[in-house]
């Protein structure tokens, strides 16, 4: 694998993300000490992307470190969880060079050190497959404060945060199915966590259920449906989209149901309307309401403009 032995890759690229801690002990040790203060929680999730399937071998190693980051804190976010540390398992396939792995590490540096997580360890092989990372981020949330998918409750309103549909838009124009749009691919290779967001609401009690969304608007939120034991209506022309994405509005069903746009869905109880629309102007960020938490059952509805309920089919990535 490039030049210099597995040893050397890590000590050239790795080991000075890692100094931020001293629990990483320089990646020098098996295994990093991690201190969780005794009124919170450690958050744990875990993300594989895989070249080919997450993300395209001609991103840039900037854009792919940059997604490999942004997926696995979305969850943290999801949580209401305040980023801690991530360990990263790469995979190397054999014609992989060390400038590649350089401006990777780079772009690594970029993503993690605005949400205060630091690189603490991993893992580094090579593999006759494809490029392949697996993220595990770690969070730190108060006791009694995370966020899930389990507490929507009827009558609770669903929000989403930004605008959908950018980013399975922004996967159409970088494989050259739509004219080039700097904003959707960037939306597409360049996913924001919205940590800020999913904290501020975990630490204010302001949501009953939180779902990132990686799999597409009608999936995630299907699945706060399934664990919360309840229905939501969506009404299609509320789901917020960029001046870009209206432009192709023939690919409605994209907005509802591809993946890859990493905003927070969130269920709120009526009272809390007021606060959400105040977060909203402390965030600088669109929070907009687009649907209704309703009897148990069905899972999610997409109502149209006339009010009626839209045949979707069956929308929503799925791996296998
Ligand atoms: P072991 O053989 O015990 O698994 P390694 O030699 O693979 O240990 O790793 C040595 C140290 O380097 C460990 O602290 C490990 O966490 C760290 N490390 C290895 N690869 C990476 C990586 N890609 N990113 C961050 N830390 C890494
Ligand atoms: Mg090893």
């Amino acid at each position: 694998m490039a030049d210099g032995s597995e040893f050397d890759i890590i000590a050239r690229y790795f080991k000075p993300l890692a100094c931020a801690d001293e629990g990483a002990l320089g990646l020098s040790d098996d295994a990093a000490l991690l201190d969780i203060p005794q009124h919170q929680h450690l958050v744990v999730t875990s993300d594989a992307l895989v070249a080919g399937v997450h993300f395209l071998a001609t991103q840039s190693p900037q854009d792919i470190a940059h997604k490999v980051v942004a997926v696995n804190l979305s969850d943290l976010a999801a949580m209401g969880a305040a980023p801690r540390a991530v360990f990263l398992a790469a995979q190397f396939p054999a014609d992989i060079t060390e400038d590649w792995i350089m401006a990777f590490s780079t772009g690594l540096g970029e993503a993690l050190a605005p949400s205060g997580a630091v690189l603490m360890g991993g893992d580094t092989v090579g593999t006759p497959g494809p490029l392949a990372f697996t993220l595990t981020a770690l969070g730190l949330v108060n006791k009694g404060q995370a966020l899930t998918r389990a507490g929507a409750n009827l009558g609770d309103v669903l929000y989403v945060s930004g605008t959908i549909g950018d980013g399975a838009l922004g996967l159409l124009c970088l494989t050259g199915k739509l004219e080039p749009n700097a904003h959707l691919a960037s939306r597409y290779t360049r996913p924001q966590p919205r940590l800020a967001l999913g904290q501020a609401l975990a630490q204010r009690d302001l949501a009953t259920a939180c779902i990132d969304i990686s799999d597409g608007l009608i999936a995630d939120v299907g699945h706060i449906c399934e664990t919360s034991g309840l229905s939501i209506i969506i009404e299609a022309a509320a789901v917020p989209r960029s001046e870009a994405c209206a432009a192709f509005p023939k690919l409605l069903n994209l907005v509802l149901g591809g993946g890859d746009d990493f905003e927070l869905a969130f269920c709120v109880r009526p009272d809390n309307i007021a606060a959400i629309e105040a977060l909203s102007v402390e965030l600088d960020m669109p929070l907009t309401r687009i649907g209704e938490c309703v009897e148990k059952g069905t899972g999610v509805s997409v109502l149209d403009q006339s009010g009626q309920i839209m045949n979707l089919g069956s929308l929503g990535y799925r791996h296998f």
